[in-house]
């Protein structure tokens, strides 16, 4: 047994020198890195560990398309697996590819992020790009993307791979469906643009494909005016059926809140504690009324926009 093991070892080291040297031979104008890729088999589950041969840190689009033609061609018995890794920020080693290729999506961000405004505004930006950059950039020209996740250090291929679902997902749907139009690097190594009218199979394949059906380069994002200011209110509940009832309420109505958002939170933490900061200080019987450590409790998060000339009349709004 030892002996097949230390062949197989052989055989192992055999395939990886191959690997970079074919590799390396690749006109890309990005780089590979062979050694201190540790990062790529981390995630935020912190449960997986698996490390690549290699990681491709491509400067553009083309050096992905031309490592995956490669791939390709090494074909189906190479058993060489190849995954898109955004922020890394997904469970269960979601964007790992066990000695096979990480694509380091990162490093194709800080391109230009370039604006339609008119009627139905978008922008068009680098899939490594991270949310937050792109609400900064946004800001600028007073727009800002309809559909978010909550925390916004994520990359646009890595939420689009998944949903992308927060509090606006009741009104404009999550951020898959917020999406115009998108390059996407295929199986096969080819650069298509897709969309619902263009290539329409890729497209709905891409989006939500978890990073199985092509590695996305770019997307067009939908946008609208950014708001100019934001009520914002947290309301907690003891009982689940009033909270359910008040948030099915809520998402529906017509005239409603721009951000709805319900959690559960167990009280362990001096979460609540903390919260209370955000009750209004001159209404301290509101403020004491959760001592409830340890308990479940219901939270509503919600958001009205307004102009600054309603800012009387927002509270009662
Ligand atoms: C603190 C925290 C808060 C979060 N909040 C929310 C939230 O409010 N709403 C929500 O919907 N989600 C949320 N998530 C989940 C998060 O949106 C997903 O895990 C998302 O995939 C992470 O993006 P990433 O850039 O880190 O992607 P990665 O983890 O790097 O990749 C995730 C998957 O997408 C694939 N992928 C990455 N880039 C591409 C690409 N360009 N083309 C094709 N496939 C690609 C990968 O191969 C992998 O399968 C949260 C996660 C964390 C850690």
């Amino acid at each position: 047994m030892p002996l097949i093991l230390c062949c197989m070892a052989i055989k192992l080291s055999l395939c990886f020198s191959n690997l970079e040297a074919s590799l390396r031979s690749l006109h890309i104008q990005g780089t590979f890195s062979f050694d201190g890729n540790e990062f790529a088999a981390r995630d935020f589950g912190n449960q997986i560990h698996f490390l690549p041969s290699a990681v491709l840190h491509p400067k553009k689009v083309s050096d992905i398309a031309t490592t995956i033609q490669h791939v390709w061609q090494m074909g189906s018995a190479s058993g060489l697996t190849v995954a898109a890794r955004g922020h890394g920020h997904s469970l269960q080693g979601q964007a790992q590819a066990p000695q096979g290729i990480v694509i380091n999506m990162e490093s194709l961000s800080g391109k230009e992020m370039i604006f339609d405004k008119g009627t139905f505004p978008f922008v068009d930006v680098s899939a490594g790009e991270l949310w937050i950059n792109i609400l900064h950039e946004c800001l600028k020209h007073g727009l800002a993307p309809k559909s978010w996740t909550d925390y916004l250090h994520l990359t646009v291929g890595g939420t689009l791979s998944n949903a992308g679902i927060s509090g606006q997902a009741f009104r404009h749907g999550p951020q898959i469906s917020n999406v115009h139009q998108l390059e996407v690097v295929t199986g096969k190594g080819e650069v298509v643009v897709c969309s619902e009218e263009q290539n329409a199979d890729l497209f709905h394949g891409v989006l939500g494909g978890l990073g199985q059906f092509g590695i996305i380069t770019k997307a067009r994002i939908a946008l609208e005016s950014a708001p100019t200011a934001v009520k914002w209110i947290r309301v907690l509940y003891s009982d689940f059926s009033t909270f359910a009832r008040d948030q099915e309420l809520l998402i529906s109505a017509e005239n409603t809140f721009d951000y709805i958002e319900g959690l559960v939170i167990i009280n362990k933490t001096g979460l609540v504690n903390y919260w209370r900061s955000s009750f209004n200080p001159q209404d301290p019987t509101q403020a004491s009324r959760f001592t409830s450590d340890g308990k479940t409790l219901f939270c509503l998060e919600l958001t009205k926009n307004f102009k600054p000339h309603e800012a009387d009349t927002i509270d009662m709004v």
